[in-house]
């Protein structure tokens, strides 16, 4: 089981495809992901949910639509298949009376990634997502249980290849990657057709008269097609993020799905705090991309940042954490009503958060080479993390890697295993300094990376976005080098992500980090800046340990304070806001 779980992430990169891994894992998992409840069970489950008949051949779930809820069925049989909205149209499994129709998309209410029929009539107990939220919660083993099916259900959906978005599009083409690891970070099932290759993808581009010049196209479960799209009309299209409640106040607004961010999240949501958590990527933050951590605790084994962070974010949404996930928190400023003060989080898409309190999470963004043409080669050819999207472009070639800290070490020792060789370049003396030693022990005891120290970049060669030559500089002896090289990994450090409070009079440290407690203003909470009601947590924080561990420790911790801070405050939830932008 831990494995499986474990591997949620992996197989959200797409590892594997093959629909005989899947039935493998099924087999193995089997009762795990389709149990039966005793009727005991049932009992239990009733009280959350309404009863409802259907007859048969009718659809209880339909791919790309919200599915009324988890369905439990009491008489009769249900199947549930995957890939009909394209024509291919595959059993997954049928379901029989003490079994329940369902996955994870049902524990947010986002659209279904399958169909379910009923085979015959059937009787059902439906349990719509807010209640199947408090039945996990009220009915823990029984709670367990389901969850464990749902999680394992996803994982099997992820594995097939075989539901959600199509991508059309060239496999190496910059805005493919782009959406595929955007879909593979968020844990959506998804596919892509080569259309240099699949014969399906000629048709398809074909029959929907698509110029080759405005590849990619995403065909959605809904039917809708989009051309190229960005990550947030993807998302809007797949229903993975829904319009703001603009009436809404949240007792907290979280800036950012890192560790940090969904750490306070799962901590104030399961203290009974209203929470939503906007980030303007995926969830996982740079945890996300790190491709094992060694050291967080109670992982004796190691764990890969996205399976450590997926089920961070699953357990948010058990608690029933709104995830906002493609958005981005452009403003923050400051309203007050007669029930005090309030925030408001402007959004890139003009949409509106209302909180009474802001924990702003947004960690820190890589930097980028000083070299004039980088920017024609990033998506395709330069990348800031090695998953095993980037691992498989890399697959028997030389690639460039430059850094010196445990996220360049644990990329190197990644890669090694794909690519024929890692060049890995730092611009110190040496990586005892700035990498943890058990890295530089595995670096040395791996034949193929090769470690030039005081060494960098002076330029890339290539055209059209595709790199094809790496030239560096020893900066001691002056010695240029210049090797065939067409991926160059940056990990050189990351800068904080404070776009979205310039101007809203929260203070920053000389580099740009949110300064909190004493260092912020005399009297303020550990975690709190010097605006009352708003809280920095984790790398964004100055002085804080740019740690996953520290991280969450710091979402915890930051939850004492924002019970503290609401309670002095009072007033539930709120009415309209009268004066806006008092900043
Ligand atoms: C490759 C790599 C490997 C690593 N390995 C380890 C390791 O092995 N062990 C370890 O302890 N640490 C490791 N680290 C460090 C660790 O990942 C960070 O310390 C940790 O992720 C910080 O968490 P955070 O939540 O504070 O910020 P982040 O992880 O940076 O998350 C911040 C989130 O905020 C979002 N965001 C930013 N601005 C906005 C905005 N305006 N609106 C909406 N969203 C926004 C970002 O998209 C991001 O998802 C590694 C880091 C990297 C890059």
């Amino acid at each position: 089981m831990e494995e499986d779980l474990g591997s949620f992430a992996d197989l959200a990169h797409g590892k594997a495809t093959m629909s005989e891994l899947r039935n493998r894992i099924i087999e193995a998992r089997h009762d795990q992901m389709f149990p039966t409840l005793a009727p005991a069970d049932i009992e239990r489950l009733r009280r959350f949910g309404d009863a409802k008949s259907y007859g048969s051949g009718e659809r209880l779930i339909s791919a790309g639509q919200v599915a009324p809820g988890l369905i439990a069925i009491l008489s009769g049989k249900v199947e549930v298949t995957q890939g009909r909205e394209f024509g291919r149209r595959e059993i997954i499994v049928t379901h029989e009376a003490g079994q329940f129709a369902g996955e994870l998309a049902q524990l947010s209410a986002r659209p279904s990634l399958v169909d379910a029929e009923s085979l015959g009539p059937v009787e059902v107990v439906i349990v719509p997502s807010d209640r199947l939220r408090d039945l996990m919660v009220q009915e823990a083993d029984l709670g367990e249980l389901i969850m464990r099916a749902l999680i394992l259900r996803r994982v099997g959906l992820l594995e097939s290849g075989a539901s959600g978005p199509v991508i059309i599009g060239e496999v190496d083409q910059a805005d493919v990657l782009r959406l595929q690891g955007f879909l593979a970070r968020s844990a959506l099932p998804h596919r892509v057709l080569d259309s240099q290759s699949d014969p399906c993808a000629k048709t398809l581009i074909e029959r929907f008269h698509v110029d080759s010049h405005h590849l990619p196209i995403v065909l959605c479960s809904n039917g809708k097609l989009l051309r190229n799209p960005g990550e947030n009309e993807l998302a809007r299209c797949i229903g993975l993020v829904r319009p703001i409640d603009a009436t809404k106040f949240y007792d907290v607004a979280i800036v950012g799905a890192g560790p940090a961010g969904l750490a306070a999240a799962v901590y104030a949501a399961s203290e009974g705090l209203s929470v939503i958590v906007l980030d303007y990527r995926a969830f996982g933050g740079q945890a996300g991309a790190s491709s094992r951590i060694e050291n967080y605790l109670g992982f004796p084994t190691g764990i890969s940042g996205m399976a450590l962070m997926a089920r961070a974010y699953n357990q948010a949404q058990k608690f029933g954490v709104e995830m906002a996930i493609p958005d981005e928190a452009t403003r923050l400023s400051e309203g007050t009503d007669e029930s005090g003060r309030r925030y408001l989080l402007n959004l890139g898409n003009d949409e509106v958060v209302r909180a009474r309190a802001i924990v702003v999470a947004s960690g820190a963004r890589y930097r980028r080479l000083d070299v004039g043409n980088l920017a024609q080669f990033e998506g395709s050819c330069v990348h800031y993390w090695a998953s095993p999207i980037e691992a498989r472009l890399c697959g028997g070639q030389e690639v460039a890697l430059v850094g010196a800290g445990n996220s360049a070490g644990q990329a190197a020792v990644y890669l090694a295993s794909r690519a024929a060789k890692v060049w890995l370049l730092a611009r110190g003396d040496s990586l005892d300094a700035s990498m943890s030693r058990y890295l530089v022990e595995r670096i040395k005891a791996q034949p193929n990376i090769e470690v030039l120290t005081r060494t960098e970049v002076t330029s890339l060669e290539g055209h059209e976005g595709n790199l094809e030559s790496v030239r560096w500089r020893n900066r001691a002896s002056g010695e240029e080098t210049s090797r065939p090289i067409r991926h160059l990994f940056l990990f050189i450090g990351a800068d904080p992500n404070t776009d979205c409070l310039v101007g809203c009079g929260v203070t920053l440290d000389q580099k740009g980090f949110v300064r909190t407690g004493a260092d912020a203003e005399e009297g303020r909470h550990a975690l709190e800046t010097n605006r009352h009601g708003v809280f920095a947590i984790g790398d964004v924080r100055s002085g804080s340990v740019k740690r996953v561990a520290a991280a969450v420790g710091e979402g915890a911790q930051v939850v004492a304070a924002l019970h503290a801070y609401l309670a002095a405050r009072g007033g539930g939830e709120a009415v309209a806001v009268t004066g806006v932008g008092r900043v």
